[in-house]
């Protein structure tokens, strides 16, 4: 690039700016199985618009019910069951989706609404949206937002900042992946309000006492393979025993086995429905993986949801492997 270029990405936030600036009626939603980075970002964007007036709806496709741990995101009240929202919208904004299938039942949105702003950071995303605030190098969704309210001139107060700290620490799993640029939007949240002992404790450090008995039994059926690929398998009966919080959680169990090159956490989420998150010790792109079997994420975490039983699920992993 010629010195002086301005990065495709730095007018993508320009243009996402005056899109929003002028928007009189926003709908933001985040992906399905919403996570703080999906729903911090478009809450955080969602609050800022709201106080300069504008009609702001937030929503997701799936789950019915907004995770227990995200709820005090919302401080204004702006999320809506997905039956609420306006079909047609001035401007809709997509948080975190890494393709329109990740909006569910509401990424129809994507051709009603009057312009469409789409805000992420997943190498596996193809591009969508008229104005597209793609990033990968970005840890999260929510660094996105933030350079779409400096480029609008709105000044962070504590509930933008919870909602932008939230996604930054789960994303960058309490900042162990954070660069530099990271660290010092922390810095700026925490001066703006964000109080990070009590949000990580809540989004990242607290599981009743009765799920020590579900994880008990998803690490007994966890099955290192001579790959390197360690996956365990969380039946149904479980799945909808807890909360998403701790079926979630228990990847980042897995990867903490030194052993283990891919991690697999296969969750049954109907008779014949499997969600599956991957992660990486870091020479196998999960990514990859999780695209070849329909899915896509990050380098190091991904993600698919698939049809089948267990084992035509786990074979399919096991071949989607490379060598
Ligand atoms: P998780 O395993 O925590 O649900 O997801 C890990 C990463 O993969 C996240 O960045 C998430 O957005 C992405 N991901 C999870 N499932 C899917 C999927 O079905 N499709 C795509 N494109 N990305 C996914
Ligand atoms: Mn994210």
């Amino acid at each position: 690039m010629s010195a002086g270029a301005v990065a495709p990405v730095e007018l993508a936030v320009a243009d996402a700016a005056a899109v929003l600036d002028t928007a009189r009626e926003v709908v933001l939603l985040a992906h399905v199985d919403p996570d703080a980075d999906a729903l911090g970002s478009a809450l955080a964007l969602g609050i800022a618009l709201h106080r300069r007036g504008a009609r702001v709806q937030v929503a997701f496709a799936s789950p019915e019910r907004v995770p227990e741990s995200l709820a005090p995101l919302d401080a204004l009240g702006l999320l809506v069951p997905p039956a609420e929202v306006n079909p047609a919208p001035q401007v809709l904004v997509s948080c975190d989706a890494a393709d329109p299938g990740r909006l569910g039942s509401l990424g129809g949105l994507l051709d009603t609404a009057g312009r469409t702003v789409m805000l992420d950071h997943h190498a596996t995303n193809p591009g969508f949206g008229d104005v597209r605030v793609l990033d990968p190098r970005a840890e999260a969704t929510v660094v996105l937002a933030h350079r779409v309210l400096v480029a609008m001139g709105v000044p962070l107060d504590a509930e933008v900042a919870r909602c932008l700290y939230a996604g930054l620490v789960t994303d960058t799993r309490g900042f162990r992946t954070a660069g530099p640029g990271a660290h010092r939007l922390a810095a700026e949240l925490v001066e703006a309000g964000a109080e990070p002992a009590a949000l990580t404790r809540a989004l990242m450090d607290s599981h009743p006492f009765a799920w020590f008995e579900g994880l008990c039994a998803a690490l007994e059926r966890a099955v290192l393979e001579p790959s390197g690929l360690l996956y365990t398998t969380i039946p149904l009966a479980d799945v909808r025993r807890y909360r998403s919080e701790e079926i979630d959680s228990v990847v980042d169990v897995l990867r903490t086995a030194v052993e283990a090159e891919v991690v697999a956490s296969v969750m049954q989420v109907g008779e014949r429905r499997w969600r599956v998150s991957l992660r990486s010790a870091g020479r196998v792109d999960v990514a990859a993986v999780a695209a070849a079997l329909g899915g896509g994420g990050h380098r190091m975490a991904a993600g698919f949801t698939r049809e089948g039983t267990e084992q035509e699920v786990l074979a399919a992993i096991r071949a989607a492997l490379p060598a």
